[in-house]
């Protein structure tokens, strides 16, 4: 496959970019080979800088829902642009942007806007130790929340261990307040809030998993956590920065029928640009400086240019939810196409799928949470996914990635996606 302009880039990047990249995943470790430089996008056809057209199922990680260079983002980001990129100051956007999140999450009673979905999960668990008083949270491993130490914990050998860190750098201190529970399991969440009663001032968990490959939330498993924490005063997260205005208007709250206490949201919030924001029950965020003691801010908060392209963005999903209809018949359309091609081959092989997020598991196993997933044939997918590049089709370089449809997407290059996949699995067993 030609990649020269790529290859030549990587080279120049690796000498002053760690590993050549400004964030690991886009750096192809897991399966090898040259990471694709980009030079340009419209609707679901990304181009290299070779010139080479894509079919992109990675969606800048899940903003682009309604596709690249969307006509109202672009406008609405010129025209804020000539006015002024920040002014450091309240601006009308920002009121007109929490008023639409409340009209699209009615459950979000206050909002703050940050710069990252980072960004956000850190405020929100610290909101969440200002309002109960308490220090540890519970996640769940192979749930990811941002590189903030508090989330960089992976669980020991079971999920009772105190987590240690599994980044240098991650304190022990800081570790110690972090306890991992297992996904879809209850059972785990309730020991630790037992073993550690009113010690608990969060569980922050993926609604929908994304970070581990898609997965599912069992049935009960939210209503099960919501319940877990009203009867142990804990605070429920919901990360919802895969999730929010996804895979429902109003993300898995909606989807799932269960209310939070706090939500976190990037990506598709701010339509690629970036930002983050968490928000929640006035109750709770009423904690937040200046109404309350939890100190939390940012010089580019609620960035004109961020806010006017995640307004023009979210504006549109929601006038016209049929944009959430016809992502679900694209997902689909894509997994039967999928399904066939993989059963003709007789490959073993799960497809997990909510709304618009779909990963193919090379396994025998109901993927169900971390260790589930991890059985999936890593081998396989390398191989599957460099067919698949060279066929022109851009998939998340890692059989850990939850791939992101957009509306963008048509019949035909689904079609074409379902045809490469079958030459490419051939070619990859
Ligand atoms: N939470 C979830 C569920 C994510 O998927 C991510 C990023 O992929 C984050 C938090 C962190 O967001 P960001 O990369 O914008 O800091």
């Amino acid at each position: 496959m030609m990649l020269e302009n790529s290859k030549y880039l990587f080279d120049r990047a690796q000498k002053f970019i760690p590993g050549g990249v400004n964030s690991p995943a886009r750096a192809f470790k897991s399966v090898g080979g040259t990471p694709v430089f980009f030079d340009k996008a419209k609707g679901s056809i990304l181009t290299d800088v070779d010139g080479k057209d894509y079919i992109d199922y990675v969606g800048s990680w899940g903003p682009m829902i309604l596709g690249h260079a969307y006509e109202p983002v672009i406008k609405a980001v010129q025209e804020t642009a000539a006015h002024s990129t920040s002014f450091g100051a309240p601006t009308e956007i920002e009121v007109e942007m929490a008023e639409l999140v409340k009209r699209m999450v009615p459950g979000v009673d206050k909002i703050r806007m940050v710069n990252s979905g980072t960004e956000a999960c850190m405020s929100a668990i610290r909101v969440a130790r200002g309002y109960t008083g308490r220090d540890k949270i519970i996640k769940f491993e192979g749930n990811y929340h941002g590189h903030g130490d508090s989330f960089l914990i992976k669980a020991g050998s079971g999920a009772l261990t105190l987590g240690s860190p599994s980044s240098p750098g991650v304190t022990k201190g800081t570790a110690k307040d972090t306890l991992v529970a297992d996904y879809n399991d209850l059972h785990s969440v309730k020991e630790l809030l037992n073993t550690h009663k009113d010690e608990v001032a969060a569980i922050i968990v993926e609604p929908v998993a994304g970070n581990m490959g898609c997965i599912p939330p069992a049935p009960g498993f939210l209503n099960g956590l919501r319940d877990l924490c009203d009867a142990h005063d804990t605070v429920l997260i919901f990360d919802e920065v895969m999730t929010g205005f996804r895979v429902a208007k109003g993300g898995a709250q909606e989807r799932y029928g269960v209310t939070t206490d706090l939500v976190t949201y990037g990506k598709i919030i701010g339509a690629g640009l970036p930002v983050g924001a968490f928000g929640g029950k006035k109750a709770v965020m009423d904690v937040v400086s200046p109404v309350g003691p939890v100190y939390q801010a940012g010089t580019l908060s609620g960035n004109p240019l961020a806010m006017a392209a995640g307004f023009a963005l979210l504006s549109e999903l929601q006038d016209k939810p049929v944009h959430y209809d016809q992502l679900e018949e694209k997902t689909t359309y894509l997994f039967n196409g999928l399904k066939k091609v993989f059963d003709k081959w007789d490959v073993p092989v799960h497809i997990n799928r909510v709304g618009s997020m779909i990963s193919v598991f090379f396994t025998d196993e109901e993927v169900v949470n971390y260790q589930t997933a991890n059985t999936t044939d890593k081998e396989l997918f390398r191989d599957f996914f460099h067919e698949m590049l060279q066929r022109g089709i851009y998939l998340p370089p890692s059989p850990f990635e939850s791939w992101f449809l957009a509306n963008s997407l048509t019949q035909d290059m689904i079609d074409k996606t379902v045809a490469a996949a079958d030459k490419s699995i051939e070619a990859a067993l």
